[in-house]
């Protein structure tokens, strides 16, 4: 398949959807450059081979134009870090003289292509009385309008590069539907060739045992992945709030602890597959409860399924940290999405951080761990393991829909 290393970039110029969207503060400092940092090496690659760079993204959730949304703000770390001289259109519609220009070696970045509504497709001021039959119309109009708009990028450039993980389970113009004009001519970029590689590691034909760990608040959020991984994992720990859902389910006493009744019939039918298909279910039976959902409530030790009225299960207690590091240390295999208490609370963060170290350690020995999930992995982040774990993941959303077996529209526009 065409990749970056095998593709011949002399004279052409590529177009890259990166994903430059990084946090920033009140002073439109970056606060957090690793998404800007994950996207150079492919960056860097194409003006080493010759090419030249089209460079587009999003940045934050704007409703049209706004400063406050300007890619015009990260331009000082991008040159920093790519050590190349950045030309910037202010219009993404109107860079058509500045992109036939370039010469090899040089770049160009874009505007946010979300000040345009047809970036995403989706009708933007709608009034709230909307009717269905309007809200329909205005959805076939701006779906003409991205047609022009998905042409217009695309005569830019001689190349597709699609790099930007994070929105690959969006089928944008940019993340998908651009795809199509370079038909001979697209490819993934290093950030995706990594994500793609690492989940597959995993869900393809992965050592064994091969353990999941999930954590998270709610059951019904992660009840796609559950489904999924479990027709193909060996053992699965589930932890944080979603472990109340099933204590009550197996008619334990949980206090006010977080639980979706709604869910109940769901967890009994998740541990009766889990049986079926002989996975081994843990849960964290022993956990720390708390008299108040504060960092400096009273805490306690106790069952998940017998915790008194006016407590509620925050973390998973030393106990159960031990019988999950006792499977995960015998796994080959390890996959961890979310955290196993309320990990914002530095007193409810300890069994979460446990876990990070745990993969840590499995790590060492030779076991293949991947780490994905805002929680989970500013906890191997904080921890300092985010080198100690093999791939940690920079896509949530995207992530979650590729765990559950959902073919991102971002990964099939150039696979197909
Ligand atoms: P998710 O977005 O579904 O991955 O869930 C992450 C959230 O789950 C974090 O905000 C945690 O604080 C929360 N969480 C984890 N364990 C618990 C718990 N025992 N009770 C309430 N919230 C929890």
């Amino acid at each position: 398949m065409q990749n970056i290393s095998n593709y011949d970039f002399a004279g052409k110029k590529a177009i890259v959807r990166v994903d430059f969207n990084v946090p920033l503060d009140g002073d439109f400092k970056i606060t957090d450059d690793t998404r800007i940092r994950a996207a150079i090496p492919t960056l860097k690659k194409v003006l080493e081979k010759g090419g030249s760079l089209i460079i587009m993204s999003h940045l934050g959730r704007p409703k049209g134009p706004a400063d406050k949304f300007s890619l015009k703000h990260i331009i000082y770390r991008v040159e920093e870090l790519l050590g190349a001289k950045l030309q910037f259109c202010e219009d993404c519609m109107k860079a058509d003289a500045q992109a036939a220009a370039l010469k090899p070696g040089e770049v160009l970045l874009l505007e946010n292509l979300r000040f345009y509504a047809e970036e995403e497709g989706k009708p933007r001021g709608l009034a709230e009385d909307a009717t269905d039959e309007m809200k329909k119309a205005a959805k076939a109009e701006v779906k003409e309008k991205q047609k022009d708009f998905v042409k217009k990028l695309a005569s830019y450039a001689d190349c597709y590069i699609n790099d930007a993980f994070g929105t690959a389970h969006r089928a944008h113009a940019s993340t998908a539907l651009i795809a199509k004009y370079f038909p001979n001519d697209k490819m993934f970029g290093y950030v995706m060739e990594g994500e793609i590689k690492a989940i597959d590691t995993v869900l393809g034909s992965p050592e064994r045992p091969l353990t999941a760990i999930l954590g998270g608040s709610k059951v019904s959020s992660k009840i796609g992945i559950i489904e999924h991984l479990l027709g193909l994992v060996d053992n699965m720990i589930i932890g944080g709030g979603m472990v109340y859902t099933f204590a009550k389910a197996k008619g334990g006493k949980i206090g006010n602890s977080l639980c979706e009744d709604d869910q109940i019939q769901l967890a009994l039918d998740i541990m009766k597959k889990a049986e079926e298909k002989c996975v081994k279910l843990y849960f964290s039976d022993e956990v720390v409860a708390a008299d108040a959902f504060d960092n400096n409530a009273n805490t306690m030790l106790c069952r998940a399924t017998e915790i008194p009225d006016g407590w509620e299960g925050v973390d998973a207690a030393p106990a159960s940290v031990e019988i999950f590091k006792d499977v995960l240390m015998k796994s080959k295999t390890i996959l961890w999405n979310g955290p196993v208490g309320v990990f914002e609370m530095p007193n409810f963060a300890k069994g979460t951080n446990a876990i990070a170290g745990i993969l840590k350690e499995a790590t060492e020995k030779g076991a293949f761990t991947l780490v994905g999930g805002g929680d989970s992995v500013a906890a191997v982040t904080q921890m300092g393991y985010a080198d100690k774990v093999s791939y940690v993941s920079t896509g949530g959303g995207a992530m979650l829909e590729y765990l559950e077996g959902i073919e991102l529209p971002g990964i099939k526009a150039i696979r197909e």
